[in-house]
């Protein structure tokens, strides 16, 4: 753990990846872990970890990169902080994110931007772009991240590292500042896909304190990773490769296919049809969902308080207006609208209707596949601010990681190479619960 304090405290000047590091924590859990022993069962003992701030941590400020939350200090730890503990890791920091999830680019945060691991003039992805940094320029060996819409798969592509979002259900949201409900999910940013498997291992299974955690028992990921491929049928959608993905981007990704052909998979084209709605429909459901979990932050029960307020009425309003950022503003809004009574069939229940279609899609691919592959982005890390004013063209960039979200389904990012110097990321999905196929694959391949 001080090895690891002290490439924090040189390597964060550079990447910003951290709102918070926490030394103190970090040097009573390593004690905790030292007492315990490393034992078999304790495959993380001893082993610094960071959380992405949006995951609640007993005793240590979690802001979820807002203002709002600027001085919020929780009183109990996330499911997912309490089994790491269990497990031996120790937790070092919370790592820098887009303002309650919500980007693609951490450049919403109310705490400064965090860089791109690889070029510094580059953004790291989001909204878990502190993880990935933090992880991709050797600050921890491990972060968690959440995923509503691709916010771990993509800047672990961004930052040329894996990424994995589970199964939704699969790990316990219990303590995960709530983004989009039905579609948030934590996982693992790791270098190696080994050490993913691990700590997934370690946060997966059922939670008695979330309603939508999974019963299922886990599997042994580890012994999935047999390095043997042979014979896996593998798809990649038409959509995955059409004129909004970059060529250097689709170049990797063939080569990419034409390595996992050698390791022995068949791979067939298929198509995904609806897979062009997935933006419209994440936004209206995301935003809507957000909308609702926003109303807690009403400057009364915790978090920042307006000054000098008149009212009550004053005290929501000027609190939520000086507390969110404008990209949250905007979410609320479209959600708020979207929900109200007359234009709830037109957009949240139609959003609803056509989430089926795209679920629908990935199930009949799956009755012949083991696995979709395909880009996890249509081009590497952008510009820091060259998207920032302009909303659509950020939201049309997690076009190809929205979908497995409203499907519930399991997907990754594996690095597959380089354009122009810049890491490309080869996204995995796989059927619900088919973490194992991911890991196995990943691990094949990298
Ligand atoms: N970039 C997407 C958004 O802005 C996804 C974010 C996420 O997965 N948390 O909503």
């Amino acid at each position: 753990a001080a090895d690891t304090l002290a490439a924090i405290d040189s390597k964060d000047k550079k990447t910003n990846a951290f709102i918070t590091v926490a030394p103190e924590v970090a040097e009573k859990q390593a004690a905790a872990a030292d007492e315990k022993g490393i034992g078999a069962a304790d495959t993380l003992a001893g082993i610094p970890i960071a959380l992405k701030d949006n995951i609640i941590t007993n005793g240590v400020k979690t802001t979820a990169a807002s203002k709002i939350l600027n001085n919020f200090i929780p009183v109990y730890d996330a499911t997912v902080a309490t089994r790491l503990q269990q497990a031996g890791a120790v937790l070092v920091g919370k790592t820098n994110l887009d303002e309650f999830a919500m980007g693609s680019s951490t450049e919403n945060s109310h705490y400064g931007n965090t860089h791109n691991a690889w070029a510094l003039d580059r953004v790291p992805g989001g909204s878990s772009g502190g993880s990935a940094a933090a992880v991709a320029a050797g600050e921890v060996v491990a972060a968690l991240g959440s995923d509503t819409g691709g916010s771990i798969r993509q800047p672990a592509a961004f930052n040329g590292i894996f990424g994995i979002k589970p199964t939704y259900g699969r790990v316990s949201r219990w303590g995960l500042i709530a983004f989009g409900s039905s579609l948030d999910q934590i996982g693992v940013l790791t270098r190696r896909v080994k050490d993913s498997a691990i700590v997934l291992q370690q946060i997966a299974g059922h939670d008695d304190n979330d309603d939508t955690s999974l019963p299922d028992p886990v599997p042994d990921y580890l012994a999935a990773l047999d390095g043997n491929i042979k014979g896996m049928r593998i798809a990649i959608p038409e959509e995955y490769l059409g004129e909004g993905v970059a060529q250097g981007v689709r170049d990797v990704i063939e080569k990419a296919v034409d390595t996992l052909k050698k390791l022995g998979a068949t791979v067939d084209t298929v198509s995904l049809p609806h897979t062009k709605y997935a933006v419209p429909t994440y936004y209206l459901i995301a935003s809507s969902e957000a909308s609702s979990n926003l109303q807690r932050f009403d400057g009364i029960r915790y978090g920042y308080r307006a000054e000098d307020v008149k009212n009550l009425e004053d005290v929501y309003v000027r609190s939520r207006s000086e507390g969110f950022g404008d990209e949250v503003k905007r979410r609320i809004m479209l959600g708020t609208f979207s929900l109200s009574a007359g234009f709830y069939d037109a957009y949240f229940n139609k959003a609803a209707k056509v989430r089926h279609l795209i679920q629908d899609d990935f199930t009949n691919v799956f009755a012949d596949y083991d696995l979709i592959v395909g880009p996890t982005t249509p081009t590497p890390a952008f510009k820091i601010g060259e998207k920032v004013d302009d909303p659509v063209t950020m939201y049309m960039n997690d076009i190809l990681t929205i979908p497995a979200n409203l499907a519930g389904i399991p997907a990754a990012s594996v690095p597959a190479g380089l354009v122009d110097g810049l890491p490309v990321g080869l996204q995995l999905m796989a059927k619900p619960l088919g973490e194992a196929t991911i890991f196995k694959t990943a691990d094949a391949f990298e």
